[in-house]
């Protein structure tokens, strides 16, 4: 196997964030206990502030991005892994702190790594990615709180974002009925393609409420936060539960204690970035048992790593839909 290997690399000029193709060579990695392969990564909205320089979230230079990458362990110093395993990883700053899955090669620590379920793909277990984790995790939250299909509608918010989509998808096949809020009514045939039974205008969300209204959902994955996540809380069922996981509308919470002490509801605070090992090891168990593989394919692009900088400047002008693999 050759020891260099192509990658985006971050370098910053005059308190400018450049973006190139380098050719690296492995001593020039980080410290860590594996090295991988990687195969795949993917485009994310933190790739995209990494690599436009937009969000000041890579603090030293050089930097390669990708906080998602999977693919095939070359060599091991630890013994969870060995040579030849297929892995996956998402989250602990990784693509942020540490460098990341835009490369051909990545040097990680160990604990970051999950082993990918036998017949999951590189290239799907990156359409999944952080945001399909999250989503998963999610959905798995709802369940430990007892929220079965029976109990009534489920509503997503974000619904056409990366983990919405996967969120409606995932839900729907596991028998929930969907309410999904957008607010891009021209996505309403790709969210029903997706399984969600009804769409939700956002300004009917993202409007003030009522401490109390009318009880409509069993239970809630809400990707926006702020006036949408008060409102929803407001409107949920008796003893429902909402798993918030995002902050798209914003990060302030306005509400009042009277569904939690009147309605019995559960508010489930959901990280992905973070999640422990085994937990992490069983969400990417359930997304390869219960994701329609043809929904996630047909939710995802593909694009080579030459195509990152190009793509970073759309997903931040909010141009881009679904979920974008990188192919190394
Ligand atoms: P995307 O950008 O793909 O999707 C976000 C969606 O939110 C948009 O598609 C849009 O949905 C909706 N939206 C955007 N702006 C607003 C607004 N001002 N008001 C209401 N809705 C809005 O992001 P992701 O799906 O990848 O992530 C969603 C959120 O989850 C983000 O806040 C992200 O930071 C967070 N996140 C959290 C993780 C965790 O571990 N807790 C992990 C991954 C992500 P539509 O077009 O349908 O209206």
């Amino acid at each position: 196997m050759s020891d260099t290997f192509k990658a985006l690399v971050l370098r910053q000029d005059a308190q400018q964030t450049l973006a190139a193709i380098e050719q690296l060579s492995l001593d020039q990695l980080p410290e860590g206990e594996v090295l991988v392969a990687v195969e795949h990564s993917s485009l994310n909205y933190k790739d995209g502030l990494a690599i436009t320089g937009t969000g000041k979230i890579v603090r030293h230079f050089p930097h390669v991005p990708g906080i998602d990458l999977a693919g095939e362990v070359i060599s091991s110093e630890s013994a969870l892994f060995k040579p030849g395993d297929r892995v996956v990883l998402t989250g602990w700053g990784v693509g942020e702190r540490h460098w990341g899955g835009h490369a051909q090669r990545a040097r990680v620590k160990a604990k970051w790594l999950n082993h990918l379920p036998t017949g999951f793909s590189s290239a799907r277990a990156m359409a999944v990615g952080t945001a399909g984790l999250t989503a998963m995790l999610c959905m798995m939250a709802l369940q430990t709180s007892g929220i079965t299909p029976h109990d009534g509608p489920i509503l997503v918010t974000g619904a056409a974002g990366g983990v919405g989509s996967i969120a409606v998808a995932l839900l729907a096949a596991a028998g929930y009925e969907v309410h999904a809020s957008s607010g891009r009514a021209a996505l309403e045939p790709y969210l029903k393609e997706l399984g969600a039974h009804h769409i939700i205008p956002r300004e009917q969300l993202s409007r003030e409420s009522r401490p109390l209204e009318s009880e409509q959902w069993a239970g809630a994955i809400d990707t926006v936060g702020s006036q949408t996540l008060a409102t929803l809380l407001s409107q949920m069922r008796y003893n429902g539960a909402v798993a918030a996981c995002g902050l798209a509308g914003g990060m302030d919470l306005h509400t009042t204690v009277f569904p939690f002490i009147l309605r019995g509801v559960r508010l489930l605070g959901i990280d992905s970035v973070y999640a422990p090992a085994p937990h992490r090891q069983q969400a990417w168990q359930q997304l390869a048992q219960q994701l329609p593989m043809a929904l996630l394919d047909s939710l995802t692009r593909h694009i080579p790593l030459e195509a990152c900088p190009e793509a970073a400047n759309q997903i931040m002008a909010g141009q881009i839909q679904g979920r974008v693999v990188v192919d190394l």
